[in-house]
Protein backbone atom coordinates (compact mmCIF):
# COMPACT_ATOMS: atom_id res chain seq x y z
CA UNK A 1 0.00 0.00 0.00
CA UNK A 2 0.96 3.79 -0.91
CA UNK A 3 1.26 5.80 2.15
CA UNK A 4 1.04 9.27 1.83
CA UNK A 5 3.29 11.23 4.03
CA UNK A 6 1.99 15.08 4.85
CA UNK A 7 4.23 17.26 6.81
CA UNK A 8 2.72 20.34 8.91
CA UNK A 9 4.14 23.38 7.94
CA UNK A 10 3.01 27.18 8.62
CA UNK A 11 1.02 27.64 5.20
CA UNK A 12 -2.65 27.33 6.57
CA UNK A 13 -4.03 26.80 3.07
CA UNK A 14 -1.50 23.73 2.66
CA UNK A 15 -2.98 22.41 6.15
CA UNK A 16 -5.93 22.58 5.57
CA UNK A 17 -5.61 20.26 2.32
CA UNK A 18 -4.20 18.19 4.52
CA UNK A 19 -6.88 17.75 6.87
CA UNK A 20 -9.20 17.40 3.59
CA UNK A 21 -7.40 14.53 2.50
CA UNK A 22 -7.34 12.90 5.64
CA UNK A 23 -11.05 13.30 6.68
CA UNK A 24 -11.92 11.82 3.03
CA UNK A 25 -9.75 8.77 3.83
CA UNK A 26 -11.22 8.38 7.43
CA UNK A 27 -15.05 8.75 6.02
CA UNK A 28 -13.90 5.92 3.28
CA UNK A 29 -12.71 3.60 6.29
CA UNK A 30 -9.08 4.24 5.96
CA UNK A 31 -6.32 4.36 8.26
CA UNK A 32 -4.53 8.25 9.31
CA UNK A 33 -1.45 8.14 11.94
CA UNK A 34 -1.69 11.86 13.41
CA UNK A 35 -0.10 13.79 16.41
CA UNK A 36 -1.49 14.26 19.79
CA UNK A 37 0.14 16.17 22.69
CA UNK A 38 1.17 12.08 24.30
CA UNK A 39 1.98 10.00 21.53
CA UNK A 40 1.29 9.76 17.37
CA UNK A 41 -2.13 8.29 17.26
CA UNK A 42 -3.06 5.41 14.76
CA UNK A 43 -6.75 6.36 13.59
CA UNK A 44 -10.05 4.81 11.97
CA UNK A 45 -13.83 5.69 12.22
CA UNK A 46 -14.44 4.79 15.60
CA UNK A 47 -18.01 3.69 14.77
CA UNK A 48 -16.78 1.54 11.01
CA UNK A 49 -16.44 -1.93 12.22
CA UNK A 50 -14.33 -2.83 8.74
CA UNK A 51 -12.32 0.52 9.61
CA UNK A 52 -11.10 -0.06 12.68
CA UNK A 53 -10.45 -3.75 11.88
CA UNK A 54 -7.88 -2.45 10.20
CA UNK A 55 -5.75 -0.90 12.94
CA UNK A 56 -5.72 -4.27 14.60
CA UNK A 57 -4.54 -5.55 11.49
CA UNK A 58 -1.97 -2.83 10.69
CA UNK A 59 -0.85 -3.04 14.22
CA UNK A 60 -0.67 -6.39 14.91
CA UNK A 61 -2.47 -5.91 18.10
CA UNK A 62 -4.74 -8.24 19.76
CA UNK A 63 -7.96 -8.01 19.09
CA UNK A 64 -9.18 -7.94 23.08
CA UNK A 65 -7.15 -4.92 22.86
CA UNK A 66 -9.68 -2.15 23.12
CA UNK A 67 -8.97 1.38 21.19
CA UNK A 68 -9.44 4.40 22.82
CA UNK A 69 -12.21 7.15 20.91
CA UNK A 70 -11.09 10.62 20.43
CA UNK A 71 -13.84 13.52 20.21
CA UNK A 72 -13.59 17.41 20.03
CA UNK A 73 -16.85 17.97 21.83
CA UNK A 74 -18.07 17.56 24.96
CA UNK A 75 -21.24 16.93 22.78
CA UNK A 76 -19.85 13.53 21.76
CA UNK A 77 -20.03 11.99 25.23
CA UNK A 78 -23.87 11.60 25.14
CA UNK A 79 -23.49 9.40 22.23
CA UNK A 80 -21.19 7.51 22.52
CA UNK A 81 -21.98 6.67 26.36
CA UNK A 82 -25.18 5.83 28.01
CA UNK A 83 -24.15 6.57 31.33
CA UNK A 84 -22.04 10.54 31.72
CA UNK A 85 -21.45 10.30 35.09
CA UNK A 86 -21.52 13.60 36.75
CA UNK A 87 -17.42 12.85 37.73
CA UNK A 88 -17.19 12.21 34.11
CA UNK A 89 -18.69 16.10 33.66
CA UNK A 90 -16.53 17.24 36.17
CA UNK A 91 -13.34 15.95 34.92
CA UNK A 92 -13.89 16.73 31.21
CA UNK A 93 -14.76 20.65 32.54
CA UNK A 94 -10.85 20.63 34.40
CA UNK A 95 -8.94 18.33 31.89
CA UNK A 96 -10.55 18.42 28.52
CA UNK A 97 -8.77 19.12 26.24
CA UNK A 98 -5.94 17.10 27.82
CA UNK A 99 -3.80 13.45 28.35
CA UNK A 100 -6.91 12.05 30.23
CA UNK A 101 -8.90 9.06 28.75
CA UNK A 102 -11.92 8.07 30.92
CA UNK A 103 -13.69 4.63 30.71
CA UNK A 104 -17.48 4.72 31.02
CA UNK A 105 -20.36 2.56 29.82
CA UNK A 106 -20.91 2.30 26.31
CA UNK A 107 -23.76 3.11 24.07
CA UNK A 108 -25.52 0.47 21.58
CA UNK A 109 -23.83 2.90 18.65
CA UNK A 110 -20.10 1.92 19.77
CA UNK A 111 -19.08 -1.60 18.11
CA UNK A 112 -17.68 -4.14 20.29
CA UNK A 113 -14.84 -4.48 17.83
CA UNK A 114 -13.26 -1.78 19.19
CA UNK A 115 -14.21 -2.17 23.38
CA UNK A 116 -12.26 -5.71 23.06
CA UNK A 117 -15.79 -6.97 23.67
CA UNK A 118 -16.48 -4.85 27.12
CA UNK A 119 -19.83 -3.10 28.14
CA UNK A 120 -17.32 0.10 28.47
CA UNK A 121 -15.77 2.80 26.23
CA UNK A 122 -12.24 4.61 26.68
CA UNK A 123 -12.98 8.31 25.64
CA UNK A 124 -10.21 11.05 25.42
CA UNK A 125 -10.38 14.79 23.79
CA UNK A 126 -6.75 15.37 22.91
CA UNK A 127 -5.62 19.21 23.00
CA UNK A 128 -2.97 18.35 20.17
CA UNK A 129 -4.52 21.16 17.61
CA UNK A 130 -3.46 18.87 14.84
CA UNK A 131 -5.67 16.01 16.23
CA UNK A 132 -8.69 18.66 16.50
CA UNK A 133 -8.63 19.94 13.62
CA UNK A 134 -8.57 16.63 12.17
CA UNK A 135 -11.70 15.42 14.24
CA UNK A 136 -13.69 18.17 13.04
CA UNK A 137 -12.77 18.10 10.06
CA UNK A 138 -14.07 14.64 9.22
CA UNK A 139 -16.75 15.02 11.67
CA UNK A 140 -15.77 11.57 12.70
CA UNK A 141 -14.94 9.99 16.04
CA UNK A 142 -11.61 8.40 15.71
CA UNK A 143 -10.31 5.46 17.15
CA UNK A 144 -6.74 5.40 17.99
CA UNK A 145 -4.38 3.20 19.81
CA UNK A 146 -0.61 4.77 19.76
CA UNK A 147 0.82 4.58 15.63
CA UNK A 148 3.22 2.05 16.48
CA UNK A 149 3.62 -1.99 15.52
CA UNK A 150 2.15 -3.15 18.57
CA UNK A 151 4.88 -4.55 21.29
CA UNK A 152 7.12 -1.57 20.60
CA UNK A 153 8.26 1.98 21.97
CA UNK A 154 5.11 4.36 21.18
CA UNK A 155 5.61 6.27 18.60
CA UNK A 156 6.53 10.31 19.55
CA UNK A 157 8.16 11.58 16.00
CA UNK A 158 6.95 11.32 12.56
CA UNK A 159 10.23 9.26 11.80
CA UNK A 160 9.22 6.83 14.18
CA UNK A 161 5.51 6.09 12.59
CA UNK A 162 7.25 6.11 9.15
CA UNK A 163 9.00 3.61 10.43
CA UNK A 164 6.83 1.12 11.36
CA UNK A 165 4.04 2.26 9.56
CA UNK A 166 4.66 2.87 6.31
CA UNK A 167 3.46 1.12 3.78
CA UNK A 168 0.49 -0.71 5.86
CA UNK A 169 -1.45 2.50 6.28
CA UNK A 170 -2.98 5.21 3.69
CA UNK A 171 -1.35 8.40 5.20
CA UNK A 172 0.96 9.66 7.35
CA UNK A 173 0.37 13.75 9.51
CA UNK A 174 3.75 14.28 10.59
CA UNK A 175 4.37 17.26 12.82
CA UNK A 176 6.89 16.77 15.53
CA UNK A 177 5.34 19.06 18.23
CA UNK A 178 4.46 16.03 20.59
CA UNK A 179 4.81 17.45 24.05
CA UNK A 180 4.22 14.78 27.03
CA UNK A 181 5.35 11.83 25.21
CA UNK A 182 4.08 8.91 27.12
CA UNK A 183 0.33 8.11 26.59
CA UNK A 184 -2.87 9.50 28.52
CA UNK A 185 -3.86 8.49 32.19
CA UNK A 186 -6.51 6.08 31.67
CA UNK A 187 -9.16 6.49 34.76
CA UNK A 188 -12.24 4.11 35.21
CA UNK A 189 -15.43 5.42 36.16
CA UNK A 190 -17.59 2.99 35.60
CA UNK A 191 -17.59 1.49 38.89
CA UNK A 192 -18.29 2.83 42.02
CA UNK A 193 -14.39 4.19 43.04
CA UNK A 194 -12.51 5.93 39.95
CA UNK A 195 -9.52 3.54 39.20
CA UNK A 196 -6.54 4.99 37.62
CA UNK A 197 -5.48 1.81 35.10
CA UNK A 198 -2.54 3.62 33.25
CA UNK A 199 -0.80 6.57 34.87
CA UNK A 200 0.30 9.47 32.90
CA UNK A 201 0.70 13.25 32.75
CA UNK A 202 -2.75 13.64 34.88
CA UNK A 203 -1.68 12.27 37.95
CA UNK A 204 -3.40 10.76 41.51
CA UNK A 205 -3.27 13.75 43.10
CA UNK A 206 -5.19 15.86 40.22
CA UNK A 207 -7.49 13.40 39.74
CA UNK A 208 -8.22 13.31 43.59
CA UNK A 209 -8.31 17.10 43.87
CA UNK A 210 -11.60 16.73 41.61
CA UNK A 211 -13.34 13.55 42.62
CA UNK A 212 -11.91 12.55 46.07
CA UNK A 213 -11.02 8.99 46.26
CA UNK A 214 -8.89 8.02 43.38
CA UNK A 215 -7.55 4.42 43.80
CA UNK A 216 -4.51 2.85 41.75
CA UNK A 217 -4.82 -0.59 39.56
CA UNK A 218 -2.38 -2.90 41.66
CA UNK A 219 -1.63 -4.00 38.02
CA UNK A 220 0.40 -0.65 37.17
CA UNK A 221 3.39 -1.27 38.26
CA UNK A 222 3.11 -4.71 39.68
CA UNK A 223 3.35 -8.07 36.78
CA UNK A 224 -0.62 -8.97 35.84
CA UNK A 225 -0.81 -12.92 38.03
CA UNK A 226 -1.55 -15.77 35.33
CA UNK A 227 -5.70 -16.03 35.97
CA UNK A 228 -6.39 -12.50 36.68
CA UNK A 229 -7.79 -10.24 34.28
CA UNK A 230 -6.66 -6.77 34.48
CA UNK A 231 -9.04 -3.78 34.19
CA UNK A 232 -7.25 -3.06 31.28
CA UNK A 233 -6.59 -5.48 28.64
CA UNK A 234 -3.72 -4.01 27.49
CA UNK A 235 -1.91 -4.46 30.56
CA UNK A 236 -1.46 -8.25 30.01
CA UNK A 237 0.73 -7.54 27.50
CA UNK A 238 4.37 -6.86 26.72
CA UNK A 239 4.62 -3.27 25.98
CA UNK A 240 6.85 -0.18 24.86
CA UNK A 241 9.96 -2.90 24.47
CA UNK A 242 12.94 -2.44 22.17
CA UNK A 243 14.84 -5.21 20.72
CA UNK A 244 17.66 -5.21 23.54
CA UNK A 245 17.47 -6.53 26.50
CA UNK A 246 16.12 -3.87 29.36
CA UNK A 247 17.55 -3.96 33.10
CA UNK A 248 16.29 -1.09 35.23
CA UNK A 249 18.91 -0.55 38.28
CA UNK A 250 17.82 0.95 41.32
CA UNK A 251 18.59 2.63 44.56
CA UNK A 252 21.46 5.23 45.76
CA UNK A 253 22.50 6.67 42.41
CA UNK A 254 25.79 7.09 43.01
CA UNK A 255 25.81 2.54 43.78
CA UNK A 256 23.09 2.58 40.63
CA UNK A 257 26.18 4.46 38.49
CA UNK A 258 28.56 2.41 39.79
CA UNK A 259 26.86 -0.98 38.89
CA UNK A 260 25.34 0.04 35.75
CA UNK A 261 29.40 0.72 35.02
CA UNK A 262 30.02 -2.71 36.06
CA UNK A 263 27.30 -4.68 34.57
CA UNK A 264 28.52 -2.62 30.84
CA UNK A 265 32.11 -3.76 31.11
CA UNK A 266 31.05 -7.37 31.86
CA UNK A 267 28.79 -7.39 28.71
CA UNK A 268 31.71 -5.45 26.72
CA UNK A 269 34.16 -8.03 27.93
CA UNK A 270 31.82 -10.68 25.98
CA UNK A 271 31.55 -8.97 22.85
CA UNK A 272 28.09 -6.98 22.75
CA UNK A 273 27.29 -3.74 22.36
CA UNK A 274 25.61 -1.85 25.72
CA UNK A 275 23.38 0.76 25.70
CA UNK A 276 23.08 3.36 28.61
CA UNK A 277 20.12 5.44 29.79
CA UNK A 278 21.40 8.05 31.47
CA UNK A 279 20.61 11.60 32.94
CA UNK A 280 21.86 15.12 32.61
CA UNK A 281 23.31 14.63 36.47
CA UNK A 282 24.85 11.37 35.87
CA UNK A 283 25.90 11.07 31.83
CA UNK A 284 29.44 12.28 32.69
CA UNK A 285 30.32 9.72 35.41
CA UNK A 286 29.98 6.22 32.87
CA UNK A 287 32.91 4.97 31.72
CA UNK A 288 31.70 2.93 28.46
CA UNK A 289 28.89 2.04 26.39
CA UNK A 290 26.68 3.86 24.43
CA UNK A 291 25.17 6.69 26.67
CA UNK A 292 22.19 8.51 26.02
CA UNK A 293 20.61 11.43 28.17
CA UNK A 294 16.88 10.58 28.88
CA UNK A 295 16.46 14.11 30.75
CA UNK A 296 16.59 15.49 34.01
CA UNK A 297 16.51 13.53 37.60
CA UNK A 298 14.76 16.58 38.62
CA UNK A 299 12.34 16.79 36.44
CA UNK A 300 10.38 13.62 35.21
CA UNK A 301 8.72 15.51 32.85
CA UNK A 302 11.83 15.81 30.58
CA UNK A 303 12.76 11.76 30.89
CA UNK A 304 8.77 11.39 29.81
CA UNK A 305 9.46 13.57 26.85
CA UNK A 306 12.35 11.63 25.34
CA UNK A 307 11.95 8.05 26.45
CA UNK A 308 10.52 5.89 23.66
CA UNK A 309 13.06 8.09 21.30
CA UNK A 310 15.74 6.93 23.34
CA UNK A 311 15.28 3.03 23.69
CA UNK A 312 13.99 3.47 19.81
CA UNK A 313 17.22 5.02 19.19
CA UNK A 314 19.08 2.12 20.95
CA UNK A 315 17.66 -0.35 18.83
CA UNK A 316 18.92 1.86 16.06
CA UNK A 317 22.66 1.54 17.38
CA UNK A 318 21.75 -2.40 17.63
CA UNK A 319 23.16 -2.87 20.54
CA UNK A 320 22.38 -6.08 23.11
CA UNK A 321 21.66 -4.46 26.27
CA UNK A 322 20.41 -1.51 27.46
CA UNK A 323 20.36 -0.46 31.44
CA UNK A 324 18.68 2.68 32.55
CA UNK A 325 18.29 4.45 35.90
CA UNK A 326 15.43 4.21 37.98
CA UNK A 327 12.93 7.21 38.51
CA UNK A 328 11.21 8.42 41.51
CA UNK A 329 7.74 7.88 40.68
CA UNK A 330 6.93 11.34 42.45
CA UNK A 331 3.98 13.02 39.45
CA UNK A 332 4.67 11.62 36.06
CA UNK A 333 7.60 9.55 36.87
CA UNK A 334 4.98 7.17 37.76
CA UNK A 335 4.06 7.16 33.93
CA UNK A 336 7.99 6.81 33.20
CA UNK A 337 8.62 3.55 36.14
CA UNK A 338 5.17 1.87 34.57
CA UNK A 339 6.48 2.11 31.15
CA UNK A 340 9.89 1.24 31.84
CA UNK A 341 9.11 -1.64 33.87
CA UNK A 342 6.92 -3.01 31.06
CA UNK A 343 9.10 -2.14 28.61
CA UNK A 344 11.84 -3.94 30.71
CA UNK A 345 9.81 -6.78 31.16
CA UNK A 346 9.85 -6.44 34.96
CA UNK A 347 14.10 -6.92 34.78
CA UNK A 348 14.80 -5.05 37.89
CA UNK A 349 18.08 -5.11 39.37
CA UNK A 350 18.19 -3.36 43.54
CA UNK A 351 21.58 -2.06 44.09
P1 LIG B 1 -3.23 2.62 23.44
O1 LIG B 1 -4.33 3.02 22.54
O2 LIG B 1 -2.12 1.92 22.78
O3 LIG B 1 -2.80 3.79 24.24
O4 LIG B 1 -3.91 1.62 24.45
C1 LIG B 1 -5.18 1.89 24.98
C2 LIG B 1 -5.26 1.38 26.37
O5 LIG B 1 -6.56 1.66 26.87
C3 LIG B 1 -5.05 -0.12 26.49
O6 LIG B 1 -4.25 -0.43 27.59
C4 LIG B 1 -6.47 -0.62 26.70
O7 LIG B 1 -6.49 -1.84 27.40
C5 LIG B 1 -7.12 0.53 27.48
N1 LIG B 1 -8.57 0.56 27.29
C6 LIG B 1 -9.24 0.96 26.19
N2 LIG B 1 -10.56 0.80 26.34
C7 LIG B 1 -10.76 0.30 27.57
C8 LIG B 1 -11.91 -0.11 28.32
N3 LIG B 1 -13.14 -0.02 27.81
N4 LIG B 1 -11.71 -0.60 29.56
C9 LIG B 1 -10.47 -0.69 30.07
N5 LIG B 1 -9.34 -0.34 29.42
C10 LIG B 1 -9.47 0.14 28.17
MG1 LIG C 1 -0.06 1.55 22.66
Amino acid sequence: METIIAQITENEEQNQKIYEQASDILKRGGLVAFPTETVYGLGADALDEEASAKIYAAKGRPSDNPLIVHIADTKALEELSCDVTAQAKLLAEKFWPGPLTMILKKSDCVPKSITGGLGTVAIRMPSHPVAAQLIRTSGVYIAAPSANISGKPSPTRGEHVIHDMKGRIDMIIVDDTVDIGVESTIVDLSEDVPTILRPGYITKEMLSEVLGEVRIDPAIMGSVKPGVVPKAPGMKYKHYAPDADLAIVEGDIDKVVDKINALTKEKEALGYRVGIMATQETKDRYESGVIKVVGSRKDEATVAHNLYAALREFDKQQVAYIYSEGFSENQVGQAVMNRLIKAAGHTIINV
